[in-house]
């Protein structure tokens, strides 16, 4: 249950709040949960290209900062280059294309969060060598 939820069952036992007042809590927990199931479907792209990244690539994917550094400048060079492709052609299959190169990169940013826990270690390896 979130926070919001437990507040507003507290609320109810509380004969200071009016009905309205009730009402316009739970519509502002609803717009919350709203907008968060929004951000979620976004993101169902991303994680679906991390599990493809996994799945090609092995988990967890631990590199050095200076190779993360590489593999994400090189998808938002890719993403820069469909950009482009898509604003100066008239193929509408390009929209689809750059859609694809920000999901890589979103879900490469991802994975550098993942690796958020091995980072000090991964530091130290890059450091040996
Ligand atoms: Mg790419």
């Amino acid at each position: 249950m979130s926070e919001i939820a437990k507040e507003l069952r507290r609320d109810i036992a509380r004969p200071s709040w009016t009905a309205n007042e009730l009402i316009h809590k739970a519509a502002d927990e609803i717009e919350r949960l709203e907008k968060e199931n929004e951000r979620l479907e976004r993101a169902a792209p991303v994680i679906a290209e991390r599990d493809r990244q996994d799945a090609k690539w092995g988990y967890p994917q631990l590199h050095s900062l200076t190779e993360w550094q590489t593999i994400l400048t090189e998808e938002v060079g890719e993403l820069a280059a469909a950009i482009l492709a898509y604003l100066q052609g008239t193929d509408e299959r390009l929209e689809l294309a750059w859609q694809k190169e920000a999901i890589q990169v979103a879900a490469v940013a991802l994975a550098i969060v993942e690796q958020f826990p091995f980072t000090k270690a991964a530091l130290r390896e890059e450091e040996a060598t």
